[in-house]
């Protein structure tokens, strides 16, 4: 099927792939964030929970990785000893049993726990049972209902991962992007498609709850075939969930720094109708394998079982508490980002302050906002949820939005839902923007 054999929504944003982000993970954006209102974190985290009910998360960020991937706008670190990662992991350690002791933490049990990167799996087994065990003494996870772990499948030799099970993981999930090693190299992956199977056999072995399988639509170098032949390798591992995300290529990758050296405006990949039918067929593919479709991203092979609580509860406004170099944290209504460097922030832990880059106090209109741009997400939306937490009409407020929305097919409303259509699903980040504020509608959103 072509592209062009459909006329193209007006929302579906721009045909060719250039520079910038375009997954909306927050609101208001980051570039509203900033260092003047640090002050809001303190008061935050001593104050007492709003609600008793109010789930709290913890993220624990490792900024190392094998290599740097062309495609990567995240901070890391390829060239760290252990002496250095021993540093830094203690630093976390030390920067969580200071939060721990903040009133709005006190007493309360995380009930999801993410580690993300970088890559996690990149620590050895022992460290990792170290820190685990550290942690746990400071903030029991005992009752977590979810601890998630990323990992790149070149870093899972035999021990690391019984080590990730037992520290707790109940999901693990595999950064594969791609199956074919042409393409895993032209996008300096640090892996190879062997060691995708070796890992996933070893993680499959361990019986861990869920497994999930991160893809990328749209790396440099994919084609048609090999997208297909990508399909077919996902369902015939058949993991618990798989997620896809579509190639952007933000202003601090490789790939954007060899676009301007050569003074290309359009990235060397797919276009975006290209990478939403990609998508489409994946999810198409997956769906007649017995998966259902969870949200723009994910497919999810038992919904019954399978769940991504850390972004559904964060997505209701759940506190999370960050720790590590450049994580981003949400505490009563307050926004906030770490340094995102990892000298600083090991300089500011020892000092004994907290290791803050940026921050923003949320209004309850913009909480309100927040949440309803990012269950848009999930593909369908409960208007009585915010109606209830918010006392907010969001089918009255957002009327003429969704109007044009529905007249583009993109959504439709059936009863108190809002429920996105597969295309409007597959370009919900270009739909968001037109329900921030107008003071947050900007091109700057990094
Ligand atoms: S593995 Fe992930 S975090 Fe590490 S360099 Fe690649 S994309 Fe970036």
């Amino acid at each position: 099927m072509s592209a062009d054999a459909h006329p193209i929504p007006s929302h579906a944003g721009p045909r060719a792939t250039r520079a910038g982000n375009y997954f909306v993970s927050n609101y208001p954006p980051f570039s509203f964030w900033s260092e003047e209102q640090i002050p809001a974190v303190a008061e935050a985290l001593r104050s007492r929970p709003a609600r008793e009910d109010t789930p709290l998360g913890l993220y624990h960020h490792i900024p190392f990785c094998r290599k740097r991937c062309h495609f990567c706008y995240f901070r890391v670190y390829t060239d760290k000893s252990a002496r250095d990662i021993q540093d830094y992991l203690d630093c976390t350690v030390e920067e969580l049993v200071r939060l721990a002791r903040m009133p709005l933490i006190e007493g309360r049990k995380p009930h999801f726990v993410y580690f993300g990167g970088g890559t996690p799996s990149y620590l050895s087994a022992n460290q990792l049972g170290e820190l685990a065990d550290r942690m746990k003494g400071i903030l029991s996870w005992d009752s977590a209902a979810e601890v998630a772990f990323e990992c790149e499948p070149g870093t899972l030799g035999p021990g690391k991962v019984e080590a990730i099970k037992r520290i707790g993981v109940t999901r693990l999930s595999l950064g594969i992007e791609n199956f074919d090693d042409a393409v895993l190299e032209l996008n300096g992956r640090a892996h190879h498609s062997a060691e995708i199977y070796r890992a996933y056999e070893r993680a499959r072995h361990e019986g861990f709850e869920q497994i999930n399988i991160d893809l990328i639509a749209g790396m440099l170098g994919e084609t048609e075939a090999n997208w297909q032949r990508n399909i077919e390798r996902t369902l015939a591992l058949r993991p618990d969930s798989v997620t896809i995300y579509q190639m952007e290529i933000p202003y601090n990758t490789t790939i954007y720094k060899e676009m301007r050296a050569s003074g290309k405006l359009e990235a060397p990949v797919a276009d975006w109708q290209t990478k939403r039918r990609w998508v489409k067929e994946a999810f198409a593919a997956l769906e007649a394998g017995g998966y259902h479709i969870g949200s723009g991203y994910t497919a999810v092979l038992n919904p019954g079982r399978t769940r991504f609580i850390y972004r559904d509860e964060l997505w209701r406004g759940a506190d999370l508490l960050g720790v590590g170099v450049a994580s981003f944290s949400h505490a009563a209504g307050v926004h906030y980002q770490n340094l995102t460097e990892i000298a600083p922030y090991i300089a500011a832990v020892r000092r004994g302050d907290q290791p803050l880059q940026r921050a923003f106090r949320t209004t309850p209109e913009e909480r309100m906002i927040r949440e309803f741009i990012l269950q848009m997400k999930l593909g369908r939306v409960d208007s009585g949820y915010f109606l209830a937490k918010f006392g907010a009409d969001v089918l009255g407020r957002f009327g003429g939005i969704l109007r044009d929305l529905g007249a583009e097919g993109l959504l439709s409303i059936e009863g108190g839902d809002i429920v996105l259509s597969r295309d409007g699903l597959l370009c919900v980040d270009n739909l968001l923007h037109d329900f921030f504020l107008p003071q947050h509608k900007t091109d700057k959103l990094v």
